[in-house]
């Protein structure tokens, strides 16, 4: 009770805003009032991030924290809702704090741009009531989950692959925690990214709007949080699964003798970025290949002609050849680590020099191009 009255006092305009909020008597003036002083941190302003962060601000949830450190690339439009066209290669968090404020002016957006990470992750993250997780990378998984869990929060989770996603909320208070469901991660490059393995536009909105929904009943305390429960959705057959989870009594975090009291080096643990964000420019076959096999996220770029490619080329490679590397811009992700291939390592340098020209921040040479692959990694690949 003291919490309610301690909560803000809605002006006019907000009255008219939230008209068909209160008069739900679930929600009412004290649930919106709630809200209005509800801080949630949404960490990511991708395809999860973007269709909760629009309906939570829309909802008038007060303070929406938003952690991402990217930049708009082209291939997130198909799905990323928050940012339009004109945002291509300016930051996520900018185009997403003028969208929301834009929709709602009467919420504040705090803006973390950086990378949630052991270090920051409890301080941050101890500033907000609720955390929806949008992150796409086990590592930032683990590390919400953890945080959240000694700090006693309570997280959204949600994540998509292809045409099926998945949402719960893990309260380690009250129910199991992630690690309860997946101990560890799988090893790295056995479960491959939606940039891999591609993902229905779509999807995201589904799931995360069923984030932002769980976000608003753990808020207003109403419902039936998805405690305890995985819901599985499968867009091709549009069908809603529904999985009993149960708290593991040997958790490391949760459980009865937890041995996990603190956060600790996700990157390393999950095979995560961290491999190729120490990687040299230059970048030996040996070194690809390992990365490849810890399935590192990073992008190839064969820039030789097609006829060089009908003789011998990498699998998962993307082919621009050099000369229309101008006019062909727009199809490369510029802060993802870009490996770049061709013949003998001269051509990819030049690419590199011009790349580098045009504001691309993460690029790696192939030396020896995959004539040296083919003579210290796979002698399957014909050598010409
Ligand atoms: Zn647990």
């Amino acid at each position: 009770m003291s919490e309610r009255l301690s909560s803000p006092s809605l002006d006019a305009h907000e009255l008219r805003r939230y008209h068909r909020h209160l008069i739900l008597p679930e929600v009412g003036m004290a649930g919106q009032r709630r809200l209005k002083g509800a801080r949630v941190l949404i960490v990511g302003a991708g395809g999860l991030g973007s269709p909760a962060a629009l309906y939570l601000a829309a909802a008038g949830v007060g303070t929406l924290g938003l952690v991402d450190f990217d930049v708009v690339e082209v291939t997130n439009l198909q799905r990323q809702i928050l940012h339009g066209s004109a945002a291509v290669g300016r930051p996520k968090l900018e185009s997403a704090a003028a969208r929301l404020a834009d929709l709602n002016p009467h919420v504040a957006v705090i803006r973390h741009d950086t990378r949630l990470s052991r270090d920051n992750a409890l301080e941050l993250i101890g500033g907000y009531e609720v955390v929806l997780d949008g992150a796409d990378n086990f590592a930032t998984r683990y590390l919400v989950n953890d945080a959240c869990a000694l700090l006693g929060r309570a997280v959204v989770h949600g994540s998509i692959f292809r045409f099926e996603g998945q949402a719960s909320v893990f309260d380690a208070a009250r129910g199991p925690c992630y690690r309860c469901l997946y101990r560890e991660p799988p090893p790295p490059g056995m479960v491959p990214t939606c940039a891999e393995g591609g993902v229905l536009g779509v999807l995201p909105g589904v799931i995360g709007t069923l984030q932002a929904i769980e976000a608003i009943k753990l808020v207003l305390g109403i419902g039936e949080p998805l405690i305890g429960r995985l819901v599985v959705f499968d867009a091709l057959a549009t069908r809603f699964r529904e999985l009993t989870l149960r708290k593991d009594p040997d958790c490391p975090l949760c459980g009865t003798h937890p041995t996990v009291r603190e956060l600790q080096d996700y990157d390393a643990w999950c095979g995560g970025p961290a491999a190729t964000e120490t990687m040299h420019e230059d970048v030996t076959v040996t070194e690809l290949a390992a990365a490849r096999a810890r399935g590192d996220e990073l992008v190839l770029l064969d820039v030789r002609e097609p006829f060089e490619l009908e003789i011998a080329r990498l699998d998962g490679a993307v082919h621009v050849p050099m000369r229309l590397l101008p006019e062909r811009l727009g199809e490369l992700e510029r802060t993802r680590p870009l490996v770049i291939l061709c013949h003998h390592g001269n051509r990819s340098r030049v690419a590199l020099e011009y790349l580098r020209g045009q504001g691309f921040t993460n690029l790696h040479n192939l030396k020896g191009g995959i004539d040296a692959w083919s003579l210290e990694v796979d002698p399957a690949v014909p050598r010409y």
